[in-house]
C-alpha cells in the first residue's frame, strides 16, 4: 500500500502537483479497493469515514478528475450512469477489460489480452495507428447463470 502511494507521490511531484492529506487519502481508499470499481459517491463516503470527514463532494470529484488526467487512475462508464474509479497498476501498458453482468451488476476483471491480431487487422484495413483500445461486454456471470438453472 505505501509503496503504490509513494509511487504515485512521485507522479504528482512531476507533474508539479503536490501530495495533500485529502489527495493521500483518497488514494489510499482507490489503492485498498483491488479489483472494485468505485464511483465518485462510494469513494467520498469511504475517505469522509476514514480520516477526512470535512472533505466535500465537489473536492472529491476534482480530484479523481486530476488523478485520472495524469493517468493515476482509470475511469471505467457504465450503463448505470455512475463514473467509476480504480487504480492504474503498475506495468499495466493498457487498462484491463470487464465483463458487466446484466443480472446482478456484477464487474469481472479480464487480465489477459487477445486483442493484438485484431488490432493489427483493423491498423492495416484503416492505415489507423492504434494506440489504446476499451472493451466492455455485456452478458450473464457464472453467479447468476447457477441461480438461474436451479
Ligand atoms: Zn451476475
Ligand atoms: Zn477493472
Ligand atoms: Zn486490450
Amino acid at each position: 500500500m505505501n509503496a503504490i502511494i509513494e509511487r504515485l507521490k512521485e507522479k504528482l511531484r512531476e507533474k508539479g502537483y503536490k501530495m495533500t492529506p485529502q489527495r493521500r487519502a483518497i488514494l489510499e481508499v482507490i489503492a485498498s479497493h483491488p479489483g472494485e470499481h468505485l464511483s465518485t459517491e462510494e469513494i467520498y463516503e469511504f475517505v469522509k469515514s476514514n480520516n477526512q470527514p470535512d472533505i466535500g463532494l465537489a473536492t472529491v470529484y476534482r480530484t479523481l478528475i486530476l488523478f485520472a488526467d495524469l493517468n493515476m487512475i482509470s475511469k471505467i462508464h457504465l450503463d448505470d450512469g455512475l463514473v467509476r474509479y480504480e487504480m492504474i497498476l503498475e506495468n499495466e501498458i493498457h487498462q484491463h477489460h470487464h465483463l458487466i453482468c446484466g443480472n446482478c451488476g456484477g464487474i469481472t476483471e479480464v487480465m489477459g489480452d487477445w486483442l493484438d491480431e485484431i488490432v493489427e487487422r483493423i491498423e492495416n484495413l484503416h492505415q489507423f495507428k492504434i494506440t489504446d483500445h476499451k472493451l466492455i461486454m455485456y452478458g450473464i456471470c457464472k453467479d447468476c447463470r447457477t441461480d438461474l438453472n436451479e
